[in-house]
């Protein structure tokens, strides 16, 4: 249900065009599934997000941050109260051998203005459809490369609303983890500190990279990347494969047949039908090998009622 009273403020606060009412997550999300947030505001400037922390926390509404949806599934029934994503905090610009992203850029767009000023170090980003907070978030990593690896600083506010300026080590960034969930921090904006390369041994390791992306990840269809973790000692894809489930299907969702790993959206799937089917694969899993598959994905929302 609509709050009229918080959309009211909400577009004092930005803008009437920057806060969408009743709007289908499943347009903002990788998976492109996902029921209606009841507000979701876009702001411009870090003073607006401040202020739309500060009111959800007044208001007693449930607050809910959207990167770039590559690592979310979001249930059917949708989210309440206010949803915000920052891909409007997009500026990438570089200072010497540092590159620093607003938190809504992509990261293979900052890893591409590196490549651009001949920087190595976010190489392995290059195919990484994440914005740079969701990127922290979860340490993301490819190819023996991590966030870990290159960041220095970032700019967060916490869930009072204050601005804090933090070393990478501040943030716990560990395998797929950091603290940010943890503290509730909402990320800004990133530093990343890189050494100076050559641009065509740049280029040359970034399109091998998406080579390898491209011939053995279902890019075609829409997915949220590795639905699991790699448990210790195993490839999550291979204990999916090697338990025969390649192909199996619920609904519109689907283990692929080119990637184990990836769950992929064939035909209008549902975030329930995506659901059943990790549970399934965890179970077969469980039974056949004895291992636990950890979801990478993170599930947010409600059930359709
Ligand atoms: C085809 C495909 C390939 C992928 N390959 C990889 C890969 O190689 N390596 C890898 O690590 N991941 C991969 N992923 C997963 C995904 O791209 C990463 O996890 C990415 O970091 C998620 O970022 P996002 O902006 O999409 O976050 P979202 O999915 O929108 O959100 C994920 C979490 O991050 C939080 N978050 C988002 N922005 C902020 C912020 N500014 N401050 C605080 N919290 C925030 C959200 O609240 C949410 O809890 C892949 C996904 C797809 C679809």
């Amino acid at each position: 249900m609509i709050n009229h009273h918080v959309y009211e403020k909400l577009i004092h606060i930005t803008s009437e065009k920057n806060v969408m009412v009743n709007e289908p997550l499943k347009s903002h999300t990788y998976t492109r599934l996902g029921g209606l947030a009841d507000l979701l505001v876009t702001p411009e400037t870090y003073e607006e997000v401040q202020q739309i922390v500060k009111l959800a926390k007044e208001e007693d509404i449930p607050f809910t941050l959207l990167g770039n949806g590559s690592n979310l599934i979001v249930k059917d029934g949708g989210i309440r109260g206010i949803v915000m994503n920052l891909n409007k905090l997009n500026e990438i610009r570089t200072e010497g051998t540092k590159v620093i992203a607003g938190s809504g850029a992509r990261i293979i767009d900052t890893s591409r203005e590196a490549l651009k000023q001949s920087l190595t170090g976010l190489e392995f980003a290059c195919g990484i459809p994440g914005s740079v907070g969701g990127a922290l978030y979860m340490n993301a990593g490819a190819y023996g490369g991590e966030i870990k690896d290159c960041l220095e600083s970032t700019l967060v506010i916490d869930h009072n609303g204050n601005l804090l300026s933090l070393q990478a080590k501040d943030l716990d960034l560990d395998y797929r983890t950091s603290n940010i969930p943890d503290k509730g921090y909402i990320v800004l904006e990133a530093t990343f500190a890189l050494n100076e390369g050559n641009y065509d041994e740049i280029k040359a390791v970034m399109d091998d990279l998406t080579f390898k992306r491209e011939s053995k990840q279902p890019l075609e269809y829409p997915s949220c990347g590795s639905v699991f973790k790699r448990p210790p000692g195993y490839y999550a894809g291979k204990l999916i494969q090697d338990s025969g489930l390649q192909g199996t299907q619920i609904g519109g969702a689907q283990v692929s047949l080119k990637h184990a790993g990836f769950i992929v959206n064939i035909d209008n799937a549902t975030a329930n039908d995506y659901l059943q089917l990790i549970k399934h694969v965890q179970k077969t899993v469980k039974d056949k090998f004895g291992v636990t598959l950890e979801r990478e994905v993170r599930i947010i929302g409600e059930d359709i009622e």
